[in-house]
């Protein structure tokens, strides 16, 4: 860990101190900030959670959901003398400020120290302290790890065991993905002697599907999968007006992706999704087929080798033939580099 005493230093008096984490927060995103909010604050600082955008309902349960801030238009200055005001800033989950669109202008001007928590590839470098590691399989993981450093495992109560464990499930795909560690199941198995109920967890995080989600999945499979047998990939196109027509809200399109992929032969799957002004793109692969290096070469994104977005700033339209045209390209590289 990057300046360990110099934020025990910083953190030996109370602090006023913001957590933030990327766009579209998913169940690490907020359970490593919710974990570290507890944390923070059970220590005597003055924290808060802001994350870039709002989260799915299935996050709402994590305890201190109700204190967390949610960036928007109508409380940007309010937000914004937050970050002025604050002493230290941690960033959690994601490795560039442009991850947090408007937070990021705010971070990078902010005065405060910087902690940077994470586990993708290649962090800017603008955080003053930094827990980084891309063999973590969750950014949750690094915050228990964090809390051992700082202080130790008595510190970690229900609240913040269960939070840190939501991240964890989800991040390893529930113990599924290449980073599921030994050391990960070890610090599962801690988390669950303080208390966290997984069957509880894992219930309300995918079981609690709205039937409206489950109409849209069901037309997804049925209507907009496409499947491009030659080329071994397979991929979704979803419009801002499907998204309408089936009341999709944040989260419901979370795992579709995967269907595409679980297809027999596909080692790349896609969604191509029209969403609030912008084009969103979802990679997955199985094997060593990088995604990530397709979406920062091409759509101004990053991520794991097997799990990566990003965002087009063309139509949707022309997104979709910009990735067709990309198909065989993405072939050649892959056959070079099973070679
Ligand atoms: P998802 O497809 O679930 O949105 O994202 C999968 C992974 O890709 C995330 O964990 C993150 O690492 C990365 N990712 C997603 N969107 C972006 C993006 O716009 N920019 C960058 N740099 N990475 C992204
Ligand atoms: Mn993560």
């Amino acid at each position: 860990m990057k300046e360990l005493s110099a934020l025990k230093a910083l953190l030996s008096t109370p602090k006023k101190i913001i957590i933030t984490t990327h766009a579209n927060p998913d169940a690490d995103a907020l359970g490593s900030s919710l974990g570290l909010y507890h944390f923070l604050k059970n220590r005597g600082h003055e924290a808060l959670v802001v994350t870039p955008t709002d989260y799915p309902d299935f996050l709402h349960w994590m305890e201190g959901n109700d204190e967390v801030v949610v960036y928007g238009e109508k409380n940007h200055q309010q937000v914004a003398e937050l970050f002025e005001q604050a002493d230290l800033i941690c960033c959690l989950d994601f490795s560039g400020l442009n991850r947090i669109k408007k937070l990021g202008e705010m971070v990078g001007s902010s005065k405060a120290k910087k902690l940077l928590v994470d586990h993708h590839l290649n962090p800017e470098q603008f955080a003053d302290y930094e827990l980084w590691d891309n063999k973590a399989a969750a950014t949750a993981e690094l915050i228990y790890d964090l809390i051992l450093l700082l202080d130790g495992k008595e510190e970690i109560n229900l609240a913040i065991a269960e939070a840190l464990y939501a991240g964890i499930m989800t991040d390893t795909g529930s113990f599924k993905h290449g980073s599921t560690s030994a050391k990960i199941h070890r610090t599962v198995a801690e988390l669950m002697e303080i208390g966290a109920d997984v069957n509880k967890i894992s219930r309300l995080i995918y079981d609690t599907n709205s039937l409206n989600r489950l109409r849209f999945i069901g037309y997804a499979l049925m209507e907009k999968l496409v499947v491009n047998v030659e080329y071994q990939v397979a991929y979704f196109v979803i419009s801002a007006e499907e998204h309408e027509r089936f009341h999709l809200k944040s989260g419901d399109t979370e795992g579709l992706v995967n269907y595409a992929l679980s297809i027999n032969g596909i080692v790349v799957a896609a969604i191509i999704m029209e969403k609030g002004g912008e084009v969103k793109m979802s990679f997955r692969s199985v094997g060593d087929y990088a995604v990530n290096d397709i979406a920062s070469e091409y759509f101004s994104g990053g991520g794991h080798k097997n799990a990566a977005g990003g965002i087009s700033d063309l139509g949707l339209e022309e997104t979709v033939e910009k990735f067709k045209s990309l198909i065989p390209k993405f072939q050649q590289t892959h056959n070079q580099k099973t070679k």
